[in-house]
């Protein structure tokens, strides 16, 4: 099922009499999802994402904008009827009854031209049970599962009315960190199975990068940026993008424009063609430091980090906005040991950004973006 927001809109009215302040939760949210795919809703705490994935729900109203199903718009039509699936964090399983009666749950209210017969409802839920692996739990009660497993219930319970989305709002937060991987590995394998639209909720940019077909990024109410994981990463439409998704995060320094190269500090590092004289935010990904005895850019060597396949050089620049710059060369390198480390660059994985508004300023062969 394709879902499609049109200038999506919710504005909470002040909390607090005096101010006055509105807070616009979600603001002019427009985007299509394809169908059968799963977008990673991504951005900081607060940005919104809860407010819009309960807009989709039909939990919560919208203050403006559409939301169609398909060719249908659902804007106005409760929950209920939306034929979604939604989980949450917290599981919120029914304590006292069993995995089974937990799963069982949502069909047993249906009603008219839905409702189903025992063993049509005992069917579903161990087809759903299965799905998610906890076939063998349905006699035991919350209580005497893990945390992982308890999630799985829920997500089962969402996938027995055979939804025609998904909607999960930070389903692994609750889970250490191994249940967490293996968890969403799991929740990317039954999208797949199932091939229901699937939106996953996520302030955990690696989570989201790992799993989605597209991510969206959010920031105060606003979409930032929507595509595949690995193009937003590769080409972030400003500085918070950039900032937000990758780890280690982006390097960032103070820089400048002079004549068509990019000066941090006194060293011209970089040829950025067509980009006008100014002060600049430069962004620099780990892997896009070279060693090299010959290069540009010098840093104090604080440490070497071993990772097994990769070292992570940790030094310091005078220019840079973070206090350590972190870069991560291939273990083959030999990496320096004397006071300072000397860099050239991989211009691809520099980014330069206005220091007016943090948006992305193309150099070179994109300098017509
Ligand atoms: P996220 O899920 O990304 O953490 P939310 O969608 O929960 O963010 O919240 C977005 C913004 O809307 C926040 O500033 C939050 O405080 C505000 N907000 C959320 N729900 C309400 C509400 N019921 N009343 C007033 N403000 C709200
Ligand atoms: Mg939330």
């Amino acid at each position: 099922m394709k879902v499609e927001l049109q200038n999506l809109t919710k504005i909470f009215p002040s909390r607090n009499k005096k101010s006055g302040e509105e807070v616009i939760a979600v603001n002019n949210f427009t985007f299509t999802i394809p169908d059968g795919k799963l977008i990673g809703l991504l951005g900081p705490s607060g940005c919104g994402k809860s407010t819009t994935l309960y807009m989709i729900s039909g939990l919560q109203k919208p203050s403006g904008g559409k939301i169609f199903f398909g060719d249908d718009d659902v804007t106005e039509l409760a929950a209920e009827n939306r034929g979604v699936g939604l989980v949450f964090q917290n599981y919120a399983l029914y304590p006292h009854m069993t995995v089974k009666q937990n799963i069982l749950f949502p069909l047993q209210n249906l009603k008219g031209a839905d409702k189903l017969s025992k063993d049509e409802m005992l069917d579903r839920a161990y087809n759903a049970a299965k799905l998610v692996q906890i076939d063998e739990l349905m006699d035991r009660k919350p209580s005497e599962l893990s945390g992982g497993q308890q999630q799985r219930v829920a997500i089962a319970r969402a996938l027995v009315k055979m939804p025609k989305v998904l909607l999960l709002d930070e389903p692994l937060s609750n889970l250490d960190a191994r249940l967490r991987l293996q968890t969403r590995e799991e929740i990317r394998r039954i999208q797949k199975e199932t091939g229901i639209t699937t939106i996953f909720v996520t302030h955990d940019q690696e989570e989201a990068m790992s799993i989605s077909d597209m991510i969206v990024v959010m920031k105060l109410g606003v979409v930032q940026q929507i595509g595949k994981p690995q193009e937003v990463y590769d080409d972030p439409t400003n500085l918070f993008v950039a900032k937000f998704l990758g780890t280690p995060p982006i390097n960032v320094f103070e820089g400048e424009v002079k004549g068509e190269k990019l000066y941090i500090g006194d060293a011209a590092v970089l040829d950025v063609a067509g980009v006008d004289d100014q002060p600049v935010t430069v962004g620099i990904r780990p892997e896009g430091f070279v060693l090299d005895p010959d290069g540009p850019l010098t840093c104090n060597l604080n440490s070497v980090e071993v990772m097994g396949r990769d070292v992570s050089v940790v030094s310091t620049h005078a220019a840079s906005v973070n206090p350590t710059v972190r870069s991560i060369i291939d273990a083959d390198n030999q990496v320096a040991t004397g006071a300072t480390v000397r860099y050239s660059l991989k211009p691809h994985k520099v980014f330069l950004f206005s220091k007016a508004d943090e948006s992305r300023i193309y150099f070179g062969v994109k300098s017509d973006g």
